[in-house]
C-alpha cells in the first residue's frame, strides 16, 4: 500500500467511531489522535493534503495492535494493515520511530531477540539437556520469550508432545520470528528476519512447526507468506495439535478442582481465529468449572503486553484492567495460550487471588498417563 492508495482505503472509513471506545489506547489517552478514527481522519489529510504529516502521528500509529478496531468496524476497514503500511510509509518518507524501538531493533539485528540484555547464544540453554535432534520433519519454535523469559515453557511443550508420540526436534539457530520488525514498520528487518528462519528451517528439514507463542505464530502464518509467496512451512500452535486428540479420545484428563476463565490473545483469536479448541480442551478437563468472561473470542480486550517496550505503565494499567474482569467473575484463574499474554497478565495479577496458568502446562499435568506412552 503506499501513500496513493491509502486516501483511497482510508475513504472506507464513514468516522462512525464505533471502534473508539473498545480501543485500549483511547481508554487509557482519552485522545482523538489515540483513537483508531482519530488516526484514521489523520492520515487521511496527510495522504490527501498535508505534505508533512505531524510529527506525533506516527508515534500514535504504535498502538497495542489489539484488532480490536478491526473486530468492530461495520465498514470492514483493515485497520492494523494500515498502520504497518502507513508507519513503513512515514519512515520511509524521513519519519523516526521511537528511540526505544530503534534500539529494540538494533538489538534484534545484534543478537536475534528484542530483550535487550540477553544474548543469542543464551536462546537454546533450555534445550540444553533434552538431546532434541537439530534436524526433524516437526520442529519446536520457541520464540524470544519462551527462550528467555520462560524457558519452562519449550520444555513443557517438548514434554507434552513427547508424551503424545510427537517427535519434535529444536533447530537452536532460530531467531527472533520478526514481530517486532512488522510492528515498527521496519519491512527490511523484517524480510531479513523471515529469510534467516526460513532458509534455516529448510535446511533442517522442518515442514511443520509448533509453538505456544501466540506472537510468533501469528508472525509465522499470516505475515511470512507475505514475504516468502510459496512458503510451504505449516504452522500450528499447540492447542491445534492437542484438540485433535481430544476430539478422538485420544487425549484424557485426571480432575482438576476450580473455576477458570480463558483470555484470549489477540493473535490467537482477531488475528487468526482461533477461538473454539482452547475451549474444547478445557471443557474436556473433569472438574474444572470454566466460566466465560463477558468480552470473549473477537471481544476479548488486549493485555497489553506489547505496549511494555514502549510504555510500561500503560502496558501495566491495560493487563490490569483485563485481569480485573476476571477477579469480578470470582473464577480461582485465569488460562492463556500465549507465553507473552501469561506475562503480562501474571504480572497484574501478582496482588490478587486469581492464579494464571498456561494451557500447555495445565495439559501436562493433568493428561491422563495411561492413555499416553510415557
Ligand atoms: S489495534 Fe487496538 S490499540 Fe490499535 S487502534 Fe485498534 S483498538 Fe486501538
Ligand atoms: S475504522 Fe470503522 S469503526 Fe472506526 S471510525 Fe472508521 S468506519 Fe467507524
Amino acid at each position: 500500500m503506499n501513500i496513493d492508495n491509502l486516501s483511497e482505503i482510508l475513504q472506507n472509513c464513514g468516522s462512525c467511531n464505533y471502534c473508539r471506545d473498545t480501543c485500549p489506547m483511547y481508554i487509557e489517552l482519552k485522545s482523538e489522535l489515540d483513537s483508531p478514527g482519530g488516526k484514521l481522519r489523520a492520515l487521511r489529510a496527510y495522504a490527501t493534503k498535508m505534505r508533512n504529516p505531524p510529527i506525533a502521528l506516527l508515534q500514535k500509529l504504535y498502538c497495542a495492535d489489539c484488532r480490536r478496531c478491526e473486530a468492530i468496524c461495520p465498514a470492514g476497514v483493515p485497520v492494523t494493515e494500515i498502520w504497518h503500511d502507513a508507519k513503513a510509509q512515514l519512515i520511509k518518507t524521513g519519519g523516526e520511530m521511537p528511540e526505544t524501538l530503534q534500539k529494540v531493533l538494533a538489538w534484534i539485528e545484534k543478537e536475534g531477540t528484542p530483550f535487550i540484555g540477553f544474548e543469542a547464544e543464551e536462546r537454546s540453554v533450555w534445550a540444553e539437556d533434552l538431546d532434541l535432534p537439530e534436524e526433524s520433519t516437526t520442529a519446536i519454535f520457541s520464540g524470544c520469550m519462551g527462550s528467555f523469559w520462560y524457558p519452562d515453557q519449550p520444555e513443557t511443550i517438548v514434554d507434552m508432545l513427547h508424551k503424545f508420540n510427537v517427535n519434535a526436534g529444536y533447530v537452536p539457530k532460530e531467531i527472533c520470528c520478526g514481530l517486532f520488525n512488522y510492528w515498527a514498520g521496519d519491512d527490511k528487518g523484517f524480510e531479513e528476519v523471515v529469510r534467516k528462519n526460513y532458509e534455516m528451517f529448510k535446511k533442517a528439514g522442518v515442514d511443520h512447526i509448533v509453538t505456544g507463542c501466540g506472537g510468533c505464530y501469528g508472525t509465522l502464518a499470516e505475515h511470512y507468506p507475505h514475504i516468502i509467496p510459496d512458503f510451504d512451512i505449516k504452522i500450528l500452535h499447540t492447542v491445534e495439535v492437542l484438540v485433535d486428540m481430544v476430539r478422538n479420545g485420544v487425549l484424557t484428563f485426571g480432575e482438576l478442582e476450580g473455576s477458570y476463565t480463558l483470555h484470549d490473545g489477540c493473535h490467537l483469536g482477531r488475528a487468526l481465529g482461533i477461538y473454539e479448541p482452547p475451549r474444547e480442551i478445557i471443557n474436556a478437563i473433569p472438574g474444572l468449572e470454566f466460566v466465560e468472561m463477558k468480552n470473549n473470542r473477537d471481544k476479548s480486550n488486549c493485555c497489553g503486553g506489547f505496549l511494555s517496550v514502549l510504555d510500561p505503565e500503560i502496558a501495566e494499567s491495560v493487563g490490569r484492567r483485563r485481569v480485573a474482569e476476571a477477579e469480578e467473575l470470582g473464577v480461582d484463574g485465569i488460562i492463556t495460550t500465549c507465553v507473552s499474554c501469561y506475562k503480562n497478565l501474571s504480572y497484574n495479577a501478582k496482588d490478587t487471588k486469581l492464579k494464571v496458568i498456561q494451557l500447555d502446562e495445565l495439559i501436562l499435568d493433568k493428561a491422563l498417563s495411561s492413555q499416553v506412552e510415557e
